[in-house]
């Protein structure tokens, strides 16, 4: 009689790619949009947040509210070890979404431009992780944003160009975007009061100057940042208000003395630190992003992607916390019985899960048109994901939170009280629920006056025939 451990193993145990492919993750109407390459790097991405991220995101929580400044952070053990991992699991450049290819980044080795879909494939892996949020610069786009709008507009500094850039995507620089001001509704850019004048820009580079008066308020990051994005008025004649605005780009290094004051907003950390900027007479070298004027346009641009970006990471997150919720009402005992045999449970379950691949759809869709027809095209798609998203991945975590009982709600061993609050922010940071939905319907309104006008027009003239 052979031994029982002699006897021949036709079983393997099936790995994680085996019983939950990629594809699970990727909607089939964009699948074919994806090359093998990519699929790989999906699959090292997902293997890398699954495994290396994941079980540490709790950790993560706890030792990042030790830090004073967000640059600290990458002193943080957990960010060290995994940084070096993500080079053993080729992750480690910087993916930057743009919807147009053939951008010069032969300056820098550290990044790749990516398509829109790709990246949105990117941001929804790494969005179930908040140290793989951390990692792949999804937390609050702001450098990824800058980013984009240095390569789609240009700036008036080319060598400052090439150096932030480069400085951006090797990790060594931070950026942060100036709007809000206290005494305006942020809802609206088109209110930004602080005022920019213009000297010298028919001059060479090194003579022309401009002076900022004014002040930022809840600029997240701000006291921490080396270069600063600032929204201003600078054409004080102009009639079109859509014109007014300019977008200068002001360097740390070339504040004069006593010409700002940075004040910290004392303010819940766990979504960030934010401060109040004030510019007093504030005369720096001019460094203009795009055309003047142009500044109201370029931000639209912007807000538009980041934001489009921040819901597919809203939608990993959603994916998580409903793994969560699965993993606890698997274990959880009520009144005698697992919480997954509950008919609420199962009902609730469904409901989010629709939820979430409806999001993630409308994402993926946006993100194909921008691919197809660029960002302003996809204007309608963007403001439909926008409006939705964060209002259904919030109640989604706060459904987990509920399912979770005091676990979810006040223990720092889930990550879901984060969650929360990042996704309940988005529904005001970057134009509120209300403003988009607005914005949706006077969309809907101009679309349908243009097609009924041409349809009448075409109308009478067959009839004229
Ligand atoms: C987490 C976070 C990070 C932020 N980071 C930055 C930053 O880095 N830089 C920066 O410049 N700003 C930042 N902000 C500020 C943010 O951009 C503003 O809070 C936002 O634009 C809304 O402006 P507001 O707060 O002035 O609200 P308001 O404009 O005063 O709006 C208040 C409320 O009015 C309602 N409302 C608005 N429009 C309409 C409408 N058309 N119809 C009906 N109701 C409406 C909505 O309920 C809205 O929430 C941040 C905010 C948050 C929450």
């Amino acid at each position: 009689m052979p031994n029982v451990s002699d006897r021949p193993r036709t079983y393997k145990k099936p790995a994680l790619e085996d019983v939950d492919p990629i594809t699970n993750y990727i909607p089939a109407s964009v699948r074919d949009k994806f090359d093998e390459r990519q699929m790989d790097r999906f699959k090292k991405l997902r293997k890398f947040v699954e495994f290396e991220c994941l079980p540490l995101d709790t950790v993560y929580l706890q030792e990042s509210t030790l830090f004073e400044h967000e640059s600290d952070l990458e002193t943080c053990p957990v960010i060290i070890n995994l940084r070096k991992k993500l080079e053993a699991y080729q992750l480690h450049k910087m993916f930057v979404p743009m919807d147009q290819r053939g951008y010069d980044h032969s300056f820098n080795d550290n990044w790749e431009v990516v398509s829109m879909v790709e990246f949105a494939m990117i941001a929804f892996l790494a969005g179930r992780s908040v140290i793989a949020s951390y990692l792949f610069h999804l937390d609050d786009l702001i450098d990824l944003g800058t980013i984009q709008v240095l390569l789609r507009n240009g700036c008036s500094n080319h060598d400052l160009w090439v150096q932030v850039i480069d400085e951006l995507v090797s990790n060594n620089m931070k950026s942060c975007l100036m709007v809000s001001e206290r005494d305006v509704s942020g809802s609206d850019a088109l209110n930004v009061q602080t005022t920019c004048k213009i000297e010298g820009d028919d001059l060479n580079e090194e003579e022309a100057t401009m002076t900022l008066n004014g002040t930022k308020w809840f600029i997240k990051d701000a006291g921490d940042s080396d270069i600063w994005l600032v929204l201003c008025v600078t054409e004080f004649d102009e009639g079109n208000i859509y014109r007014k605005h300019t977008l200068c780009l002001v360097n740390r290094n070339d504040l004069p003395p006593n010409s700002t004051r940075i004040e910290p907003i004392e303010t819940n950390e766990a979504i960030g630190k934010f401060y109040e900027v004030q510019f007093k007479d504030c005369k720096v070298p001019l460094n203009i992003i795009g055309e003047r004027g142009e500044g109201y346009q370029i931000l639209q641009m912007k807000s538009s992607v980041t934001k489009l970006f921040q819901c597919l990471k809203l939608c990993g997150m959603g994916q998580e916390s409903l793994r969560l919720s699965n993993k606890r009402a698997a274990e959880r005992k009520v009144f005698g019985s697992k919480l997954q045999k509950s008919e609420y449970f199962k009902f609730d379950l469904a409901h989010w899960r629709i939820k979430i691949e409806t999001c993630k759809l409308l994402c993926f869709n946006a993100a194909i048109k921008c691919d197809y027809e660029g960002v302003k095209a996809a204007r309608e798609e963007i403001g439909m994901v926008k409006a939705v998203t964060p209002k259904e991945i919030s109640s989604l975590v706060d459904w987990s939170i509920q399912l979770h009982g005091c676990y979810g709600l006040c223990s720092t061993q889930t990550p879901l009280s984060h969650m929360w609050q990042v996704s309940r922010s988005l529904r005001i940071n970057d134009t509120p629920d209300e403003s988009l939905i607005s914005q949706l319907g006077r969309l809907e309104i101009s679309n349908y006056n243009k097609f009924q006008k041409t349809y009448d027009q075409e109308l009478t003239t067959l009839a004229g025939k």
